[in-house]
């Protein structure tokens, strides 16, 4: 028996890419539509782009189309599973399938509080809904990286969904287009020029990459995981999509907010709706609100009253060792007979988040991000973790 012939053509998906926009390209590359490529090439089994039953190339691919891409292609199908928004269940999101539980909306929106208390945040009736999956997906690129001297081809996962608005490799605002065919775009407003994104959107969306990249976010009081990151963001739309009438004591915070980007309160928003099914136009502007708001709780013009408000607040301030007051006896004693040993700290530390990891799926994922980092990517971290006998956690739950 032999193995199924790869395509001739098969250039590398780009960093972040969705996989509808690489199978695009490769089809194009071969002369072909991506439905032909998908419905003929394919051996035995046939994928309809058209079928709307099916998920969409970009949602949750079928386990056999990435078996069959894989033999096609040799990408691995866990890498292409990634490329697709199921690959990023559940740090982005908790369920692929609308929830009409009306508890869904609230596990992921309610759990954090920034801009205001529990109590001043109104119930919702959020059903069926899903976080972050807009109607229809966004179509959007940077110019930048289309025109600059990289041509980085293809449209980005990410820049399918309403969670950032600029290019996290230029800090330019993602432009809206029609399509693409490898760094070939039709913009819809006949050209665009790259338009530098204020900075406060540059660090909320660089988050946001850290978070789908590496997993982890980097805040000022301490690190967080993307699945809270996520969370907290869509928190802080939610409160900004919140009346002046709930918002009580703290209606002078959203005013602030809004006003700092020319907006009134709630952006214009008249009647409530959950920001998934919002007009983009909306959406953009409850985005670069969140972006203003957290810029504004970073350096002290508003107060987070919240209960997570202080994660984006410094340390507190530890005075640092002058030299002159005394130590405690045992610690002295201690450093000056036992210099630190890194590496066996080192040692140590891998040790116990082995140990979290065998006890902790959710650990384990942190540690499966961590390695796969590295040299041999997923794969390798797989081999690794599965060595000592972590085999489960997300990463490898999710794989079709
Ligand atoms: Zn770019």
């Amino acid at each position: 028996m032999t193995s199924p012939a790869r395509w001739p053509l098969h250039p590398p998906p780009s960093a972040g890419e969705a996989l509808s926009s690489w199978l695009t390209r490769i089809a194009a590359a071969h002369r072909l539509r991506l439905d032909e490529l998908l419905a003929d090439n394919l051996g035995t089994y046939t994928f309809d782009v058209f079928d709307r039953t099916t998920g969409g190339l970009d949602i949750t691919p079928p386990r056999e189309l990435l078996v069959a891409l894989e033999q096609r292609t040799g990408r691995d199908r866990h890498e292409l599973w990634g490329m697709s928004i199921a690959g990023n269940v559940p740090w982005l999101l908790d369920d692929l399938e609308p929830s009409d539980d009306e508890e869904a909306f609230h596990t992921y929106v309610r759990q954090h509080h920034v801009l205001l208390t529990a109590r001043e945040r109104p119930a919702r009736l959020a059903s069926p809904w899903r976080a972050w999956l807009p109607r229809e997906p966004l179509r959007r690129a940077c110019p930048t990286c289309i025109a600059g001297p990289e041509r980085v081809p293809g449209l980005t996962l990410v820049s399918q969904l309403p969670l950032t608005l600029s290019c996290p490799r230029h800090g330019c605002y993602l432009e809206s287009a029609y399509g693409s065919l490898d760094t070939n775009i039709i913009w819809v407003d006949g050209h665009a020029e790259p338009r530098p994104a204020p900075p406060a959107v540059r660090a909320m969306d660089q988050r946001s990459a850290d978070a789908l990249r590496v997993g982890i976010v980097r805040l000022p009081r301490r690190d967080v995981h993307a699945g809270i990151w996520f969370r907290m963001l869509r928190t802080i739309i939610d409160e900004l999509s919140t009346s002046a009438t709930h918002a009580r004591t703290h209606a002078h915070t959203l005013r602030e907010v809004w006003a700092s980007i020319e907006q009134p309160i709630r952006g214009g928003l008249s009647v409530w709706r959950s920001f998934e099914l919002l007009d983009w136009s909306i959406q953009q502007r409850l985005l670069e609100a969140a972006a203003a708001a957290i810029a504004m709780i970073e350096d002290g013009t508003i107060r987070a009253p919240g209960t997570d408000g202080a994660l984006f607040l410094p340390a507190p301030h530890r005075p640092a060792d002058d030299g002159r007051t005394p130590r405690p006896i045992a610690d002295s004693t201690r450093t000056q007979a036992e210099p630190i040993d890194y590496w066996k700290a080192v040692v140590d530390s891998f040790n116990e988040v082995v140990s979290l990891a065998l006890a902790d799926p959710a650990q384990a994922e942190l540690l499966y991000r961590f390695v796969s980092s590295g040299p041999g990517g997923p794969n390798n971290a797989r081999r690794i973790l599965a060595d000592i006998g972590i085999t489960e956690y997300a990463s490898s739950q999710n794989i079709p």
